[in-house]
């Protein structure tokens, strides 16, 4: 059995989230990698792409985000910052 990743506190804000991702198009979706990107100038690029995401899933994203502690990304404009194995240990 697999241990779920997301954080108790966090799983009602990621299905609301999941749920608005499924009838709408944001910024992300066709090419997420700009908002995990290595290059901290490329995920200001799309921290600045989110301000066009539709404002329900900028809400619950940011909601999703905080509640999940999430560690790297671009999330609701917020640049948490770069991918490290240290990080996740550490969240
Ligand atoms: S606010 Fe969240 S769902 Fe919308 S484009 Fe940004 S990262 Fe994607």
């Amino acid at each position: 059995m697999t241990a779920c990743l997301i954080p108790d506190a966090a799983v009602t804000t990621w299905r609301d989230l999941a749920a608005l991702l499924t009838d709408q198009t944001t910024p992300c979706q066709a090419d997420p990698e700009p908002w995990f990107a290595h290059d901290p100038s490329t995920r200001a690029v799309a921290g600045r792409a989110c301000q066009s995401c539709p404002s329900r899933v900028f809400a619950a994203c940011g909601t999703y985000a905080q509640a999940a502690r999430e560690p790297w990304g671009v999330w609701a404009g917020v640049d948490r910052g770069l991918r490290t194995s240290k990080k996740r240990a550490a969240a």
